[in-house]
C-alpha cells in the first residue's frame, strides 16, 4: 500500500501535465524557394511556425497555431499539422491572396544566408485572432514575423503566459526596430542568431551583446550559432553552450531555428517547467530536433 502511495504521487503530477499545459504557436507559414550550392527548389512549404509546430508536435500534445496563409497555400500540410495534434483554428486562410513568400540563397559554408526576396503578401496586413479557448495558454512561442503582430497577439492573450518566447531577424531589426523593442520588454526569452545578437547590440562579443540584450528586456538569450550550437545566457551572467551535433549529410538548414525553438519551448510545455535547469536541458531537445531539420 505504501509502495502504491508513493507511486501514484508523481503519476497524478505526470498526467495532469500533459493534459493542462497549453501552447500557443505563432508565426509565419509560407512559401519558400531554396537554393544551396548543391541544389535549388521550386515552391515548397516553409516558414517559421510550420517548423515550429512540427517540432512541438513531436514532443507535446496541446499546440495552437495563429497564423495566415493565402488561398493558395498547401492544405494537405495543414492537414498533417492536424493529423500531428496541432489545433489550426487560428488559422486564417484569405481568398484572393497569396501565402507570405521567402527565398533564400545558402553560401558554401551551410550556415550563412542571403535573402534573394521576402514578399510579405498576408503577412502585410494580418490582423491575429486568438481563438477563445486560447485565451490563457501556459506557453507562448512567438515566432518569426513582424513585432507588430507579434505584440497584438501578446495584447490578445487575458492572463501572462507562464513563459513567452520570441525569435525574430535581421529583417524586422531592418524595418521595425521600434515595434520590436517594445515587444523584448514583454517576453522572458529571446532566439536570434549570433549576426542579429551583433546587430540588436551593437557589440561584437556575443557575452557582451547578450548583457545588452537582457538589459532590453528579456531575462533569457538564446544566441544560435548554426553548426557551432547554441548559447543560453539567464541571469545571474549565467552561461550553458550546447554543441550542435556534428553532421555527415547538411541537406538543408532552412528553419533549423525555429525547429530549435520548437523543440526548446515543446520540451518545457511538456515537464511543465521555467526553471534554467530545465531551460538547458530544453536547449538540448532543441538541438536535436534541429539536427533532423537539416538533414
Ligand atoms: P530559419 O532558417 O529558422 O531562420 O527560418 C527560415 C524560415 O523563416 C523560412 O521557412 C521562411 O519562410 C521564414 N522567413 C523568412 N523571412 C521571414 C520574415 N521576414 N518573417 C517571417 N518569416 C520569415
Amino acid at each position: 500500500m505504501g509502495t502504491l502511495a508513493i507511486f501514484s504521487i508523481p503519476l497524478k503530477k505526470k498526467i495532469k501535465k500533459k493534459l493542462f499545459m497549453s501552447l500557443l504557436v505563432i508565426g509565419s507559414v509560407a512559401f519558400d524557394a531554396i537554393e544551396t550550392p548543391f541544389g535549388e527548389t521550386g515552391k515548397i512549404v516553409g516558414g517559421a511556425a510550420s517548423y515550429i509546430s512540427l517540432a512541438t508536435s513531436i514532443l507535446h500534445n496541446n499546440v495552437g497555431l495563429v497564423a495566415v496563409v493565402g488561398e493558395d497555400f498547401d492544405m494537405d500540410f495543414v492537414k498533417n499539422l492536424n493529423d500531428r495534434g496541432v489545433d489550426t483554428t487560428g488559422l486564417q486562410i484569405k481568398n484572393g491572396e497569396k501565402s507570405f513568400f521567402w527565398h533564400g540563397k545558402y553560401h558554401m559554408d551551410m550556415n550563412s544566408r542571403d535573402t534573394i526576396t521576402t514578399e510579405l503578401n498576408v503577412l502585410g496586413d494580418f490582423d491575429p485572432i486568438v481563438p477563445n479557448n486560447w485565451k490563457n495558454p501556459d506557453f507562448v512561442m512567438l515566432g518569426n514575423l513582424s513585432p507588430d503582430v507579434q505584440l497584438k497577439t501578446l495584447e490578445r492573450i487575458e492572463a501572462r503566459p507562464k513563459m513567452v518566447v520570441l525569435d525574430t531577424m535581421n529583417f524586422w531589426m531592418d524595418i521595425a526596430l521600434d515595434t520590436l523593442n517594445e515587444v523584448l520588454q514583454k517576453i522572458d526569452v529571446l532566439t536570434i542568431n549570433d549576426e542579429e545578437a551583433r546587430q540588436l547590440s551593437g557589440e561584437y562579443s556575443l557575452v557582451k551583446a547578450a548583457r545588452v540584450i537582457r538589459e532590453m528586456g528579456p531575462k533569457y538569450l538564446i544566441i544560435k550559432k548554426g553548426e557551432h550550437g547554441a548559447l543560453l545566457f539567464g541571469e545571474e551572467e549565467e552561461i550553458f553552450f550546447c554543441p550542435a551535433l556534428p553532421l555527415e549529410e547538411v541537406f538543408d538548414p532552412t528553419g533549423a531555428g525555429d525547429t530549435f525553438a520548437g523543440g526548446f519551448i515543446g520540451y518545457l510545455a511538456k515537464v511543465g517547467k521555467t526553471d534554467f535547469e530545465s531551460m538547458k536541458q530544453a536547449v538540448i531537445y532543441g538541438s536535436a530536433m534541429a539536427s533532423f531539420c537539416v538533414e
